[in-house]
């Protein structure tokens, strides 16, 4: 695969079962939050590799403001996930340049923002709101973050922290028993009245959704029925991602 050779600085568990990748990113790399690339992983260790081969559509999860690549992954059993939980500090993955159109519209388009983000769907998200952060953005966005359980979230508390003006974030379990904290915390699926309980003029509002490919259905049908029209639909199925069983 031709593209750019980036090299793998460190590796975190960043949830259950999910690893953050932090990579070099070489100087003349120019992307826009919330868009992906190709991602193509050395077979260093000789295995026999799956049909699927080696190669992944892979969210950026950093910002363009922030210094280094981050792509985040769930664990899995492919040679493709095997081989990136074998990757070290020094070893080198291949990109291509940055594509896609999960994009926030421009400034001069300041309609309020509402994120549907199911499990490792939040990658896109973390890098739109961090580069939203970081340039003092005025745009109202509200998150709702779906998992399985608490173990699931990804970069819970960096998007806690996130220093927005006009930002919510909720966190909805689909699995989870234990009782709802407080303030903005959910148990079940998303849904309409969950909806309508955290976003005033619903039809007033940009929705960004992504996930799996099922979980991304039950939003865009949720939203068809709350009669939002496509133009302010926005949509970035994760292919090829599972639901996860509960476990
Ligand atoms: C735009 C985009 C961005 C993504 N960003 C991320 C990300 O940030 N983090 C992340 O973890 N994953 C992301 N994904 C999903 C990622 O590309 C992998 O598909 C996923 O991580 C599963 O990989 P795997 O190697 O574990 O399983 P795979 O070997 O890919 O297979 C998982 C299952 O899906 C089926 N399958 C595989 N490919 C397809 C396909 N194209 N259509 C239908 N079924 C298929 C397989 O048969 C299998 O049952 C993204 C996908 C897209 C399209």
């Amino acid at each position: 695969m031709q593209g750019y050779q980036v090299i793998l600085k460190e590796t975190r568990d960043v949830a259950e079962g999910t690893r953050l990748f932090v990579f070099e990113k070489p100087a003349e790399y120019v992307f826009t939050a919330g868009q992906y690339v190709a991602f193509a992983v050395p077979n260093t260790s000789g295995i026999e590799v799956d049909p699927r081969g080696l190669t992944r559509s892979l969210s950026i999860a950093s910002a363009p403001c922030e210094p280094d690549l981050y792509f985040a992954m769930r664990q899995g059993e492919s040679s493709f996930k095997q081989m990136c939980w074998q990757l070290k500090a020094g070893d080198t993955a291949t990109i291509t340049k940055a594509v896609g159109f999960f994009l926030l519209p421009s400034d001069s388009d300041m309609r309020p923002v509402v994120f549907l983000a199911g499990g490792i769907g939040i990658t896109p998200v973390r890098s739109i709101l961090k580069q939203a952060e970081h340039d003092g953005s005025k745009r109202s966005f509200t998150l709702l973050y779906s998992n399985r359980f608490a173990k699931d979230i990804t970069f819970g508390e960096e998007i806690n922290a996130l220093d927005l003006e006009r930002f919510r974030a909720i966190t909805v379990l689909s699995k989870s028993t234990d009782a709802c904290a407080p303030l903005n915390d959910e148990r079940g699926y998303i849904c309409q009245p969950m909806l309508e309980k955290y976003v005033e003029d619903i039809l007033g509002h940009l929705y960004y959704i992504v996930g799996s490919p099922e979980f991304s259905d039950a939003m865009e049908q949720m939203l068809i029925g709350l009669g939002i029209p496509k133009e302010q639909r926005h949509m970035d199925p994760f292919t090829g991602l599972r639901t996860q069983a509960a476990k």
